[in-house]
């Protein structure tokens, strides 16, 4: 194949924002959790290879993440235009979930300064299913668009699990206030249900992230953390697709984010990633697909072993009055 250093990924506009991001995103939520060093060299190596876009929360890590991909994205010595970065507002680690006007506004200087930026690219209300649905609406939204006026954020975005949540909000908002949405655990081998929701968010033209391809560590070697929320019978039958995997000497990663890549409505598909061989990896599974496309065989077995907890999720958030 090519060198790793030739490889670009490709970028797809995103909604009507008119930015191009790479199709894989960096997800940066492990990086609260790695020593500077590896964390400066995970976020060099994934610009160097052609990743442009940048998730994280302040929730990550309780501020850390925030902190360390600033520190990283400083380091590339690039010109701002050159990445885009989207953090989030109203989840903490601490205080656990405020959603008002003030504590929003708070937030984004709070992240702008942690980010050592002047403007966020996007800005996303964090997991909005453990709020009020209705203050989403009322109260966060027109806060975030006067903090889109004021400059400090190019474009608005809302996150959380459950695929109603983004139905409810943007039914409830004047066309184009919602730039874009980001899923997660819902396009991968496991769970593809957020494929049901694109023609009606391409009708409203907003951008659509895909987060989580190897849905939250179920569909990688190590296995997920202890805390992860799926339920246990979609926790063994991940199990034993990637035991299957790994019989075959096949990477399951390398599937299951390829799988994620297969419909360009989806503009990005962010990854976790810790480490410059996670990076090097991902962007090869990558430009591997445009070659030589999916190992179909391998595909058609997981998709056979998952087939009896397929589309299975779990439980988030309070619920709605
Ligand atoms: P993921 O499915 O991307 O899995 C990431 C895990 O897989 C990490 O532990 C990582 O170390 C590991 N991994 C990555 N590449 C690997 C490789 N090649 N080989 C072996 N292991 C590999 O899940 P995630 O990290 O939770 O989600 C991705 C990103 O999406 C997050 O970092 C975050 O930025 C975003 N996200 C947002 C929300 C939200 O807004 N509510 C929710 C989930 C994820």
């Amino acid at each position: 194949g090519c060198s790793m250093a030739m490889a670009k990924l490709e970028l797809r506009p995103l909604g009507n924002t008119g930015l191009k991001v790479s199709s894989v995103g960096f997800g940066a939520s492990p990086l609260g959790s790695v020593a500077e060093d590896d964390a400066i060299a995970t976020v060099r190596q994934a610009f160097r290879l052609g990743i442009n876009f940048f998730d994280t929360s302040p929730y990550y890590g309780g501020t850390v993440s925030e902190k360390m991909l600033g520190k990283a994205l400083k380091a590339l010595h690039v010109p701002r235009s050159d990445y885009i970065v989207a953090t989030k507002c109203g989840r903490y680690k601490e205080e656990g979930f405020n959603f008002s006007a003030e504590r929003v506004r708070k937030s984004v200087d709070q992240s702008l300064e942690r980010l050592q930026l002047d403007y966020l690219d996007i800005l996303h209300c964090h997991d909005i299913e453990f709020g009020s649905l209705d203050q989403i609406v009322s109260e966060t939204i027109p806060a975030l668009q006067k903090l889109k006026q004021e400059g400090k954020t190019r474009f608005i975005g809302i996150t959380g699990l459950p695929l109603s949540i983004f139905t409810y909000v943007l039914d409830r908002v004047p066309p184009g206030t919602i730039d874009v949405i980001l899923s997660y655990c819902h396009y991968g081998i496991n769970d593809s249900t957020l494929l049901d929701l694109l023609p009606y968010l391409k009708r409203k033209g907003v951008g659509v992230i895909s987060a989580a391809p190897l849905s939250m560590g179920l569909l990688t070697e190590q296995g997920p953390s202890e805390r992860h929320p799926a339920p246990h019978e979609l926790k063994s039958a991940c199990k034993a697709a990637v035991a299957h995997c790994k019989t075959k000497g096949k990477k399951v990663t390398k599937l299951a984010l390829q799988y994620s890549l297969g419909n360009k409505e989806v503009s990005s598909v962010l990854v976790g990633m810790s480490s410059v061989s996670q990076v090097e990896e991902n962007v090869e599974a990558v430009t591997e697909l445009e070659g030589l496309g999916i190992d179909e065989e391998t595909l058609c077995e997981v998709e056979a072993i998952l087939e009896p907890v397929k589309n299975l999720t779990w439980p988030s958030g309070i619920e709605q009055k």
